[in-house]
């Protein structure tokens, strides 16, 4: 029979992974049972040995790099702990398990540390029964070590589908790089910034797939479908057929789409919409080139600054953004600056916010250090001398922030000027409109700025209060949520009245079932992952705008009545 496990999975072009899984342990190591052949019993003794040898060096470094004031507790808890792990107690047993009963290293531990805690319950010393959970850091120390210390190997991931309770985006970044074909995730949530990437690095991946890491054991062989979110084990030959014709299939699609990907999105009463590209690296452009984007609609800058201990340079900035320019090819591209914090965690900035989510992230941080902002305000101005480029400022919450944030902007200008570099003085200045209080004041800011962005992955997150990254919450995370629609309504027709374009950049953006909602609530500008591309210049093309819009003023007048999640059911698709 086949093991499964599900989540919400996270659409990438692939769909499907396949691959062996590899545990990444973080919380407390799952076990089950499983033996070792005959002839492998001595290695498997020398490899048990040599994890608790490793357990020991571990923490006799730990040990060493405790600071002097620590409180002596820290310290002798340590070396409890090392204690154990010299004591013939801990290893002997397993050893004599492996040999006797041929169980694997990790087994052999689990059924020893097993029957220690039997005898810890029955002791009456409440002081000797907290030395069970002194019991257990030794342990899953060991367990860790036997499962998955494979992190100095080089190539660790490639073909491997990662099994963690969650994933930063700095991780994931770190482990593309080393070949990873899927992962998933006991938590998180689709909105959040490693389900983004996901998308933009075309991994496959699943999140929110509670019990996955107990679900599986480390090696085994695995489906992961995205379409649907499931997690496959033990797929027999027939099965594992069947997903590769599923994937051909859906290719086979995209080529089709691919083909008529370059026409303009323009409706069926000819109005041109503006679909364009969200990108966190240089290597997006190749997708959103050949999935028809009109420019990018957002350029996250943050993912430059992770898994490195600099800041990069104005020209690291630079050489980045030149190359966006020419991947381009004489397409606008907007880039924000950058918006590190919450779940975006670089070494340059030690965030010790309370609430990552509601601390200093984003335009505020750079406020706060402008040596942080200027390399790169200086670097996207001088990107603006080589084609047609946007900043944009996120998280904007009040005019005051704009206005510091211009200041900052012309004295860049000036330190340019001073040096003799070229740039854009017309280069657009935009804000992204992410939290309540910016969509209710869009008015001011749409005097203020050049153009408007909603990004309705924090907008939502901020309006309904619910954490974007916790999926325990995340049934409430809902785009048509009456508030959320008229705060964006309230940033539509504010441009209007000021004349300043209002895009979209958030996931809702590359929604299909959303767009003929948008586009009815006059929305003309839209960001997304490269690969939605291709299904929302198709669907831009089947619809009339003057319907949409028609149907979204009688919902206005009557909100009450109409629920907006049977309403965008009811949108005219020819
Ligand atoms: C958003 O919040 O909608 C957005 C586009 O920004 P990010 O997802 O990077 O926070
Ligand atoms: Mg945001």
């Amino acid at each position: 029979m086949t093991a499964a496990c599900v989540g919400i999975g996270i659409i990438t072009e692939s769909r499907i992974a396949f691959g062996e899984a590899y545990l990444l342990c973080q919380g407390p190591v799952c076990i089950t049972p499983s033996w070792v052949e005959a002839d492998n019993i001595e290695n498997e003794v020398q490899r048990f040995l040599a994890a608790v040898k490793e357990a020991a060096q571990q923490l006799n470094l730990i040990r060493k790099d405790i600071p002097s004031n620590t409180p002596e507790e820290i310290t002798e808890f340590i070396d409890t702990h090392l204690l154990m792990l010299e004591d013939k107690a801990i290893s002997e047993q397993p050893v004599h398990y492996i040999r006797e009963k041929k169980l694997t290293a990790e087994w052999a531990l689990q059924i020893h540390r097993d029957n220690l805690v039997k005898l810890f319950d029955q002791m009456n010393d409440p002081y000797l029964r907290t030395r069970k959970d002194d019991l257990d850091h030794v342990v899953n120390r060991i367990q860790k070590i036997l499962i998955a210390n494979l992190d100095e190997v080089e190539d660790t991931y490639s073909g491997k589908i990662v099994l963690a309770d969650e994933l930063s985006p700095a991780d994931l970044i770190a482990m593309k790089q080393r070949g990873l074909s899927g992962f998933v995730t006991e938590n998180g949530s689709p909105m959040s910034h490693t389900a983004i990437l996901a998308r933009s690095l075309d991994i496959p991946a699943v999140v929110g797939a509670h019990g996955v890491t107990r679900c599986f054991r480390h090696a085994e062989a695995l489906v992961l479908d995205t379409t649907n979110g499931t997690v496959l084990a033990d797929c027999n030959e027939r099965e594992v057929e069947r997903f590769k014709e599923l994937q051909k299939k859906e290719s086979n699609r995209l080529q089709e789409l691919r083909h008529g990907s370059q026409k303009p999105a323009n409706t069926l009463d000819e109005i041109s919409i503006h679909v364009m590209a969200n990108i966190e690296f240089t290597e997006d452009v190749g997708p959103a080139i050949a999935n028809g984007a009109a420019g990018v609609g957002l350029y996250r800058t943050e993912f430059l600054y992770m898994n490195r201990s600099d800041i990069p340079s104005e020209e690291e900035h630079l050489e980045n953004y030149l190359d966006v320019i020419e991947g381009m090819v004489g397409r606008p591209i907007t880039i924000r600056t950058l918006d590190l914090g919450a779940d975006k965690q670089a070494q340059v900035v030690s965030s010790r916010c309370v609430n990552p989510a509601l601390g200093l992230r984003a335009i505020r941080l750079c406020l706060k250090e402008p040596e942080l902002f200027m390399p790169q305000v200086r670097a996207i101005l001088r990107a603006s001398a080589h084609g047609s480029v946007r900043l944009m400022l996120p998280m904007i919450t009040n005019a005051w922030e704009v206005n510091q944030a211009l200041k900052l902007i012309r004295k860049a200008r000036l330190q340019l000027d001073q040096k003799g570099e070229a740039y854009d003085p017309e280069m657009p200045i935009g804000g992204m409109i992410e939290v309540p209080a910016a969509a209710l004041n869009a008015d001011e800011l749409a005097a203020q700025l050049d153009f408007l962005s909603i990004g309705t992955n924090d907008l939502i997150q901020y309006t309904l209060a619910i954490d974007r990254l916790d999926d325990e919450v995340s049934y409430l995370y809902d785009p048509l949520h009456p508030s959320v629609l008229q705060l964006i309504q309230m940033t539509i027709d504010a441009g209007m009245r000021h004349g300043t374009p209002v895009g979209m950049c958030g996931e809702m953006a590359g929604e299909l079932r959303y767009i003929p909602m948008l586009l009815g609530m006059g929305l003309r500008e839209f960001s997304m992952q490269p690969l939605a591309l291709l299904d929302a210049k198709d669907l831009v093309r089947r619809v009339n705008t003057q319907e949409l819009s028609d149907l979204v003023t009688q919902w206005r007048s009557n909100m009450s009545d109409i629920d907006p999640h049977q309403l965008i059911k009811s949108f005219p698709i020819h």
